[in-house]
């Protein structure tokens, strides 16, 4: 199927959900009730969302038949002890912890491993990863490797850790590393893979001092197809195959079901280390629930478990990662400043670039999200100046006052299984008609800041 002009969806639709669709009338109020940012909309103003791929995906016919089988006893579940297996089946890991999403598996381990003071070493930590990382006091360390922050430079593995950088820090910080995380795929470098190989000689590195490796496993099933077609080793290995071989690796991993468990809440965090597990289970009685079901219904559980058997199928991955990779290729070809090559989960569009006339301080991702909004009700996430840039102490409003990122992106989230070709090639379409427009786009500035996670819940003022 790979490379054939048109998408090939490996599954046919059963039930269906009517889709808002609205007049750009309506848009252009909306927007401006919402203070100009998109995260203000109720779902019903937006026709299609690509906001975030976490938990907005669409779950099989077997998924929901295995929620109506579920178990809902208290200790010793059915369902758990069936996602137990098969998370062991996938990771190989002894100890398999569920928990209500991603987060709660960081907030659990790092209750028990995280100390003031110390720094957390990752190829890319993650938005909640870092906060829960802040929030013990600690320091997380991004060590992206030099590839990856390149945006329009092709090359395999833009997700990989700089190993060299990772050496250097273990040599002057040691005693205040506690261990090292990777995020597969690498979700704050545009959803780049990481390579077996760097993995590989991660892990070594942690050996060599004695220090536990954390996978952050959101994305594994993305993250093992594109190992599988980009790294000559491995490619006739299975998914699973190459999963087991990454795990293999590592001491410990998080993961948010949200993602590449197929279903809408759930997380799980598993552990070689049986003291470390039994710490954990003590704590996730206080905060989760029981250890046998982690904050979840029965029915969440066996969501999750039937969800990583599904994520395995090759077709479903090939088409996956395929239908990023075609709206790139149709984004290039209309010379939009995408970032590139594709990664798993989501497109990603420059947005400095792409407004070459408004200055970074004048938020031209907040000119993206709005105007694309406006222009097909096409929602998006910014995730640059506002997301992760700074108000410098005494300026005021953005005007000079924003110390930006180098990277200033808008990015289209692709929920999993939930739209097809023709909804993408509608999201191209609007992205092409807004750029043949985008002399006549103005900039923003804040009007109320929030203090923390600004895109979230600020508000902003058009700068006409
Ligand atoms: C989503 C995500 C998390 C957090 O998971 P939640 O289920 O949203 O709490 C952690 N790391 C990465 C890479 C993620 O994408």
């Amino acid at each position: 199927m790979n490379k054939r002009p048109v998408l090939f969806e490996p599954f046919r639709i059963k039930s269906v959900e009517q889709m808002p669709i609205t007049s750009s009338e309506d848009r252009k109020k909306w927007i401006q009730e919402a203070g100009y940012n998109v995260f203000g909309l109720t779902a019903q103003q937006v026709t299609i969302d690509l906001l975030t791929d976490s938990g907005t995906g669409a779950m099989s016919d077997q998924q929901w038949a295995e929620m109506i089988r579920a178990d809902e006893s208290y200790a010793g579940s059915r369902s758990f002890l069936e996602l137990e297996q098969t998370v062991k089946d996938i990771t190989g890991m002894p100890f398999v912890i569920p928990v209500h999403q991603g987060r709660a598996a960081e907030h659990l381990l790092f209750s028990e491993l995280v100390e003031k003071d110390q720094l957390i070493p990752s190829n890319g930590h993650f938005d909640t990863t870092l906060a829960n990382i802040e929030d013990r006091g600690a320091e997380g360390v991004n060590l992206l490797h030099a590839d990856g922050k390149q945006p329009f430079t092709d090359s395999p593995f833009k997700g990989d850790i700089d190993l060299s950088a990772l050496e250097l820090l273990f040599n002057t910080e040691q005693s205040r590393i506690p261990f090292v995380m990777v995020s597969v795929t690498n979700n704050a470098s545009g959803g780049q893979p990481v390579s077996l190989k760097n993995i590989r000689a991660t892990s070594e590195l942690c050996r060599k001092y004695q220090k536990p490796l954390i996978i952050d496993a959101c994305r594994f099933a993305e993250n093992a197809f594109f190992i599988k077609k980009r790294e000559s080793e491995y490619a006739t290995y299975s998914v699973k195959e190459i999963a087991l071989e990454l795990f293999s690796l590592c001491d410990g991993m998080t993961f948010s079901g949200k993602k590449d468990a197929l279903s809408n809440i759930g997380g799980l965090v598993c552990i070689r280390d049986k003291a470390l597990a039994e710490k954990i289970k003590n704590r996730l009685i206080i905060y989760e629930g029981f250890p046998t079901y982690g904050g979840l219904a029965g029915y969440s559980l066996a969501a999750m478990s039937q969800g990583l058997k599904e994520v395995l199928d090759e077709r479903y991955l090939e088409y996956r990662l395929r239908t990023t990779e075609w709206m790139v290729e149709k984004l290039i070809q209309a010379s939009i400043p995408v970032l590139r090559p594709a990664g798993g989960h989501a497109i990603y569009i420059d947005s400095k670039e792409f407004f070459p006339h408004i200055p970074q301080h004048h938020l031209p991702g907040i000119t993206l999200t709005t105007s694309l909004y406006t222009i097909g009700g096409v929602r998006c996430c910014e995730l640059g100046t506002v997301a992760f840039g700074k108000t410098l102490p005494g300026e005021q409003d953005g005007e000079d006052g924003q110390r930006s990122p180098e990277l200033d992106v808008v990015r289209l989230a692709l929920p999993r299984r939930t739209y097809t070709e023709a909804h993408m090639g509608y999201v191209v379409e609007c992205l092409i008609e807004l750029y043949s427009q985008r002399n006549e786009c103005h900039g923003f500035r804040f009007c109320e800041e929030a203090p923390v996670m600004r895109h979230f819940r600020s508000t902003f003022t058009p700068v006409k």
